[in-house]
């Protein structure tokens, strides 16, 4: 039986991108030490700020509500968590149901009470996956906004900024979508500004996250969702690739600082030969001049 790397203990897991082995006891504190620090790195939460967490009963949100209520203690933040009953049946009571046990006082909105129709009814059999994404921001933003929060927290994970990603490339869609960042500031008073805390966390770490802590989730996919092969072809490069939707994830957010600093950049001129730079000597230049400097010493 291979030890745990903490205690020494018979390890249960083993997290193949950080060739780590841990037992169900040390894995908690693990996985809250990677959060706190995408926090961190990305400014996600700043002391004593208010945040509003959705939580929607899945693992992902439900280690998110768990993770932040740890760390809420220890970086000094307060948090509120609420749920959105979309009227999806059977399905939306069992996930209040846990979501109540996740956090007794859950702020409960009803969509049925806003519009006067439940998604079901308002799908007419449809798919309707896009519409119902449309309605959960909304009825987020607003929410959370009422609720006087600072930011609101989701429970995205690095398999569903991949997965996002993907599906729009692969569309055509090469627009830059702020969907895809940890972090997304507000550009108006009635938006609130979005943070991911999980971005960096894969769907398995959380799973185990919720495990090891026994925290309830629901296991039920929603019924009106169809099923993602991106989710399983993913899973697939992770497997030959490990530690792949991390580092995934990550590039995503230095290509996104790269453009960001080419909008701001003014061309300079080479002080040497006049040419294109963002510096004072360009490159070539630099290199020429090395060089020489290595020959005729
Ligand atoms: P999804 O769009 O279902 O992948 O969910 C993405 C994130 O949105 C979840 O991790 C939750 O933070 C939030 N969310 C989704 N559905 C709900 C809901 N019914 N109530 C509250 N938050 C939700
Ligand atoms: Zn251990």
């Amino acid at each position: 039986m291979r030890k745990c790397r903490k205690c020494g203990e018979p390890a249960s897991i083993f997290l193949k991108s950080y060739r780590i082995r841990l037992c169900k006891n040390c894995y908690p504190e693990f996985y809250e030490r990677l959060v706190e620090r995408t926090i961190k790195k990305y400014r996600l939460i700043k002391k004593g700020e208010r945040i509003g967490v959705a939580i929607s009963g899945g693992k992902d949100s439900a280690a998110l509500g768990k993770v932040l209520t740890t760390l809420s203690m220890k970086i000094g933040f307060e948090l509120e968590t609420f749920f959105i009953d979309l009227g999806i049946e059977e399905y939306s009571r069992k996930s209040l149901a846990v979501v109540k046990k996740i956090d007794p006082d859950v702020n409960v909105v009803n969509l049925k009470n806003i519009t006067g129709s439940a998604l079901v009814k308002m799908s007419k059999g449809k798919k309707i996956c896009s519409a119902c994404g449309t309605i959960k921001r909304y009825l987020m933003n607003k929410t959370a906004r009422e609720m006087r929060v600072d930011k609101l927290a989701t429970g995205h994970c690095a398999d569903d900024i991949a997965v996002f990603f993907f599906k729009n490339w692969l569309a055509g869609n090469f627009e830059w979508s702020e969907k895809l960042l940890p972090l997304t500031e507000s550009f108006d008073p009635r938006i609130l500004p979005r943070i991911r805390p999980l971005y960096e966390r894969t769907e398995k770490e959380n799973a185990y996250y919720v495990l090891t802590t026994c925290t309830p989730f629901l296991v039920d996919e929603c019924p009106l969702a169809p099923e993602d092969e991106w989710k399983e072809i993913l899973y697939g490069i992770e497997r030959k690739k490990p530690g792949f939707k991390q580092s995934f994830v990550r590039g995503i957010v230095g290509f996104y600082k790269r453009s960001e600093k080419r909008e701001t950049y003014e061309g300079r001129s080479c002080s040497i030969c006049g040419e294109l730079t963002t510096g004072e000597i360009c490159s070539f230049c630099r290199i020429v001049k090395r060089s020489f400097t290595d020959c005729h010493h």
